[in-house]
């Protein structure tokens, strides 16, 4: 479209940027959306960031947002100025707004943590003696591994969600008395797959069983609705939701919680400390966020939440044309599979896993970086387990793994297919060395920004 309109003396004029309707974003803008970074070969090109699963970029509305309120950062609860009940104010406001985005009942509560990683270490130091924990071995680390204890029962790989519900009934059935908790994921960051989770918390609650929903797949790209899915708890990461400050948050019912010991025994946490005997732990959210609390992190978060929420319609549709169009592009890709867990029909959001059969992944992610300007991942995606199951056979060690979201373009997409076909069918251009068990350019003339690293 061009970017100039024809006045009414037919003079050509250029139009201001904020009128041109082709340039609305049609979802929320991203910060470095046309960052450059350096190739070997010695030119720079715009960086395809496709490792949005891992960390996702920064809206600019939560850039925007942050800025707004550091003029005004100062203590949160404590502090009788101005400026900290201004960050007190943010902060515990962010709680309603966090409950709105996963659609979580007016009595749960929200408590802020680092990341999912925190907020499931928290549940699972809450738990109730003697509770039975149930997971699935597809699980990402965060969410397999908190649990420790001898009343974990792993519930192995299912191979379509059926099997799923019907291995999750099995093990609660056989499950001894007393509480137990079922652990589900949203979407599995290996395969992007969406986990039938409404039926899985049906079974579980047929069960007597509380269930903690991993969203931190899910949420970034889909609505999540707590109640309506029968779900008890929630966790999720604000810097996977475009908002990189050290924010996640643990929300749901709060029974467990007040009963436990405080999570971060210290400052806020407390109500009294007498000289002598029983300290008077605090209750609701701070009894669990001792120390000062990260109000910039949780304004992010909130701030990005809302952005999503209030797009979520533009963020399906952006990633579903994304998704579509990478998935028919790989499938030209001369011996690419894609790891699934349910086959490849199944409803997924926009991560996808390969291997290309005869190529090294961890050398077609450096090449791709090193001479094409891509961020992948590759390696086994803090889900061992369930790449190690899905690789079987495939005589590959690890994987490469793409994720779209908000910075990914159609360019992105189609640079990514061109040069796994180019690599496939040339191999690398560059020459490349082992480090640490990591294929790095050898020689690499690649400058690191001045100051920042
Ligand atoms: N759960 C899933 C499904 C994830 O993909 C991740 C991170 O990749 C985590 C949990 C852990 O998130 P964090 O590293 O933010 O704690």
């Amino acid at each position: 479209m061009s970017s100039a309109v024809r006045s009414a003396t037919g003079e050509r004029t250029p139009t201001p940027a904020w009128s041109l309707v082709d340039s609305v974003p049609v979802v929320p803008a991203v910060v470095g959306s046309q960052l450059r970074v350096p190739l070997v070969t010695g030119r720079s090109v715009e960086y395809a960031n496709l490792d949005h699963g891992a960390s996702a970029p920064c809206l600019n509305a939560v850039r925007d947002a942050v800025n707004e309120l550091l003029p005004w950062y100062a203590s949160v609860h404590r502090g009788a100025g101005f400026a900290s009940q201004v960050c007190t104010r943010v902060y515990e406001g962010a709680r309603d707004v966090l409950r709105r985005f996963v659609g979580a009942r007016r009595t749960d509560s929200v408590i802020f943590t680092r990341n999912t990683t925190d907020a499931l270490n928290l549940l699972a130091a809450a738990l109730p003696a003697e509770t039975s924990v149930v997971v699935f071995d597809t699980e990402h680390h965060a969410a397999l591994l908190p649990w420790g204890g001898t009343r974990v029962r792993h519930l192995g790989i299912p191979a379509s969600p059926e099997e799923a519900v019907r291995l999750l009934d099995d093990a609660l059935a056989a499950c001894p008395e007393g509480p137990k908790l079922a652990v589900l994921t949203g979407a599995s960051n290996v395969t992007g797959e969406v986990w039938p989770v409404a039926e899985l918390a049906r079974v579980a609650r047929s069960h007597g069983a509380r269930t903690v929903l991993d969203a931190a797949q899910l949420a970034p790209h889909r609505p999540v609705r707590i109640a309506d899915l029968g779900v008890d708890h929630a966790v999720l990461s604000g810097h996977k939701l475009y908002a990189p400050f050290g924010a996640g948050a643990l929300i749901g019912r709060d029974d467990w919680l007040e009963q436990a010991p405080p999570y971060l025994a210290g400052g806020g946490a407390t109500r009294s400390v007498p000289d002598t005997g029983e300290i008077d732990w605090t209750s609701g959210p701070e009894r669990h966020e001792g120390g000062s609390p990260n109000t910039v992190g949780v304004h992010a978060l909130a701030t990005a939440c809302e952005a999503l929420a209030e797009h979520a319609e533009a963020i399906a549709g952006h990633e579903d044309q994304l998704l579509r169009r990478l998935r028919s592009g790989l499938a030209e890709v001369p011996g690419l599979r894609e790891l699934s867990l349910f086959g490849p029909e199944h409803d997924r959001v926009g991560v996808v896993s390969f291997t290309i059969d005869g190529q090294d992944p961890g050398l077609l992610a450096a090449a791709l970086s090193a001479e094409h300007g891509i961020g992948v991942r590759d390696g086994l995606f803090c889900a061992h387990r369930a790449v190690r199951h899905l690789l079987t056979g495939s005589g590959q060690q690890r994987a490469v793994r793409i994720s779209l979201g908000l910075g990914t373009t159609v360019e992105h997409v189609d640079r990514l297919v061109t040069a796994l076909r180019s690599l496939v069918a040339r191999g690398p251009r560059w020459r490349y060395e082992q480090q640490d068990g990591r294929w790095v350019p050898a020689d690499d003339p690649r400058e690191f920004p001045t100051g920042l690293a």
